[in-house]
């Protein structure tokens, strides 16, 4: 169908991506009015040379997405904003392998805070229930979240939100419920919530256990030692430095940290833990715990390590049938390695 361009807008998306749509005169395809449609990307746009009055063809792809299918006038008159629509920061073009995009520069804009704080929230970060993130975006605009302190201070703001369409008294004492239950939290999950680039719950264990849960020196740490760590590389490494040299950061997160109270059995465990350092191997049926993985997860938690094969540095092999003829059973004999059943794990770590 032929139309004619009415305007170009540019929406600010999560990632910070700013992504320009296409406005037209009304047209009907397959039986439904269309009037908009994605160009995706900054070489799309000037593929298509669009401009404000243009006369373009659209169509339905997989009869769903509308789509430009070419431009008959291309009077090419489009520009590209230097601000971005959202936060009014300025704008960069990045180009990527196959494509140039347009970036808001601006890691404070509101588009990229909802995905923060979205993030923020799940359930191996901070576990906030019942805080979506049509909620977020309308604290955000109200200006009563601004960043992750700000979920902590909610209550100054009571008296609005329960006036607001869809919350009310009850599901606002649900929320600061939800929100006073996260401050007491282990230090990996906050680490993961903080949402540094690449550094997933597994990476900030690792993390806090070689800096045995103290976040004072995880700060300081230079990306040469924590490449130091074992499963860190030296990305996540750079990243997670670079991350706490900014000013900005370290700020945010000494007074965020005013908030939390980092929970103490997870600091006990890795100070404490008799098995803290020791290799383990674990073999056959176990019952105590669900499986295997969730006894290795076990050891993991209290600073051990699990490998796949007996070998001299192996401490422990875990394996109920101690009279059984497995070849990791026959090696644990031959290099004199203690064979424990589940019940003694248990008796070793006091449990
Ligand atoms: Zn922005």
């Amino acid at each position: 169908m032929e139309t004619r361009i009415l305007d170009i807008e540019w929406n600010t998306s999560r990632t910070g991506l700013i992504n320009p749509v296409a406005i037209f005169e009304p047209v009907e395809i397959e039986g439904t009015t269309v009037e908009r449609a994605s160009v995706h990307n900054l070489s799309i746009l000037e593929e298509l040379k669009l401009g404000v009055g243009d006369t373009v063809k659209v169509y339905k792809a997989n009869m769903i997405i509308p789509q430009i299918a070419e431009n008959l006038t291309q009077s090419g008159t489009i520009e590209i904003p230097s601000h971005c629509p959202v936060c009014g920061a300025h704008t960069e073009i990045k180009k990527e392998k196959t494509a140039k995009t347009l970036v808001c520069t601006n890691a404070n804009c509101k588009a990229q805070r909802l995905r923060a704080l979205a993030h923020f929230t799940t359930r191996d970060a901070m576990n906030i229930e019942g805080l979506s993130e049509a909620t977020i975006e309308k604290f955000l605009e109200k200006g009563y979240l601004k960043d992750f302190t700000s979920l902590y201070n909610l209550a100054a703001y009571e008296a609005d939100i329960i006036q607001m369409e869809g919350l009310g008294q009850k599901s606002y004492q649900k929320l600061i419920a939800s929100i006073d239950k996260s401050r007491e939290v282990a230090l990996a999950n906050f680490i993961y919530a903080l949402g540094i680039n690449g550094v997933g719950l597994g990476t900030a264990k690792l993390i806090c256990k070689h800096y045995n849960n103290d976040l004072e020196k995880m700060m300081l740490a230079s990306s040469e030692a924590l490449t130091q760590i074992d499963g860190v590389g030296p990305v996540i490494a750079q990243t997670f430095n670079e991350y706490f040299s900014l000013e900005e950061n370290k700020q945010m997160v000494t007074n965020l940290v005013k908030e939390l109270k980092f929970k103490q059995e997870d600091l006990m465990t890795s100070v404490e833990s008799p098995i803290v350092g020791k290799t383990f191997v674990v073999t056959g049926d176990v019952h105590h715990f669900k499986n295997r993985k969730e006894l290795q997860v076990k050891i993991e938690a209290l600073g051990g390590k699990v490998t796949g094969s007996v070998s001299k540095s192996t401490n422990y092999l875990i394996n109920n049938d101690s009279e059984s003829s497995s070849s990791k059973n026959k090696k644990a004999k031959e290099l004199k390695i203690p064979i424990l059943t589940e019940d003694e794990f248990l008796a070793l770590i006091e449990e």
